[in-house]
C-alpha cells in the first residue's frame, strides 16, 4: 500500500519518479486512479485528467495529432 499513498500524495511526483520523460510524443499511458484516468506524455507536456479510459485515449489521440501537425508545418516552411 506504500505505493498507492505516494500515488495518491503527490501524482505530478509519482510521474515523474515513474517516467522518462524524452521530450518527444514516444509513447502517451492512460492509468486508472480512482474514478478517474490520468494521462501522461513521455515528452511532459501533456498531463491530464480524463473521466474513463476512452475519452482519455481520445485526448491521447487528439495530442499526438497536434503535435505531428505542428512538426508538419514547421517542415513545409
Ligand atoms: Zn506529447
Amino acid at each position: 500500500m506504500a505505493e498507492e499513498s505516494i500515488f495518491e500524495d503527490s501524482p505530478q511526483e509519482y510521474f515523474e519518479k515513474f517516467f522518462t520523460n524524452t521530450g518527444y510524443c514516444d509513447a502517451q499511458s492512460v492509468l486508472p486512479h480512482g474514478d478517474k484516468y490520468i494521462c501522461h506524455c513521455t515528452c511532459g507536456r501533456w498531463d491530464v485528467v480524463a473521466d474513463d479510459q476512452e475519452s482519455g485515449l481520445d485526448m491521447a489521440r487528439e495530442h499526438t495529432r497536434e503535435i505531428t501537425e505542428r512538426e508538419l508545418a514547421k517542415l513545409s516552411r
